[in-house]
């Protein structure tokens, strides 16, 4: 067996642009899969109304993020919109030993990273159905400031490009199409060969299956 198959948990990474719908997935993805544990990002943005320190996100200053990238706390961070955002080693780390699977609502830039030192990690992109969607989305959800929304769509096409680089892809046109096709990719995912036999040694032990 490879080192990079030893985990029986599933590393999971999920990339969109803003506005497609990407953590409403995840949170009703979490709400029917609750063993999956979703890794909180640690951010310089400042809070959204409604969002709490520890909850959607650790939220800090940047002087102390780039104190803590430097320290190497980070096993991927990137500059998105103009704020840092940082996924911590330590949680990825010990949850993966303990065979959790894991779920990284990440930008492309930080997916690349993490793909890097756990090639098994699943890429998830998630697209809109239009532009127009997008921009009627960002406006609806009413979280961000008007010039916050058009910077976000200015950066779309330039995330978009970068779909090609995952191994999945989901059009969140339809909501419930879109969650049962997440659905989808992380029970496969769950039935990979090495991750059974990781996660029932012994059964695979008693049935006589040595894996390669
Ligand atoms: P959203 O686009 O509405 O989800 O807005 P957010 O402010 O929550 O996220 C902004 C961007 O940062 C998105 O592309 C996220 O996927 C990305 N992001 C969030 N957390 C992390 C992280 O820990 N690492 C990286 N690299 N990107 C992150
Ligand atoms: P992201 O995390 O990708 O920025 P959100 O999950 O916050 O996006 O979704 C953006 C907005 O679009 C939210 O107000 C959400 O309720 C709405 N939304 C999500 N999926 C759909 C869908 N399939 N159809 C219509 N609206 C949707
Ligand atoms: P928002 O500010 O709307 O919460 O997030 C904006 C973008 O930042 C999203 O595309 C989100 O995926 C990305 N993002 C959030 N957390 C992280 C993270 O830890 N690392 C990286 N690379 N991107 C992140």
């Amino acid at each position: 067996m490879s080192s990079t198959n030893a985990f029986a948990g599933s590393l999971f990474m999920v990339v969109a642009p803003s506005g497609a719908g990407k953590s409403t997935l995840v949170n009703a993805l979490l709400a029917q899969e609750p063993t999956i544990k979703l890794s909180i990002s640690t951010t310089t943005r400042a809070p959204r109304p409604g969002e709490t320190h520890g909850q959607q996100y650790y939220f800090t200053s940047a002087e102390d993020f780039v104190a803590r990238a430097k320290a190497g706390e980070f096993l991927e961070w990137a500059e998105v919109h103009g704020n840092y955002y940082g996924t911590s080693r330590l949680m990825v780390e010990e949850q993966m030993a303990t065979g959790t699977d894991i779920l990284l609502e990440i930008d492309w830039q930080g997916a690349r990273q993490v793909k890097k030192q756990f090639p098994q990690a699943a890429g998830i992109f998630i697209l809109p159905p239009s532009i127009a969607a997008l921009e009627e989305r960002l406006n609806k959800r009413a979280t961000d400031e008007p010039h916050v929304i058009t910077k976000r769509l200015l950066a779309a096409g330039g995330e978009i490009a970068h779909a090609p680089e995952f191994e999945y892809a989901i059009i969140n046109e339809e909501f419930a199409v879109a969650l049962s096709e997440l659905t989808a990719i992380v029970r496969a995912a769950r039935c990979r060969f090495a991750q059974q036999a990781a996660r029932n040694a012994s059964l695979f032990a008693q049935l006589g299956i040595h894996a390669e």
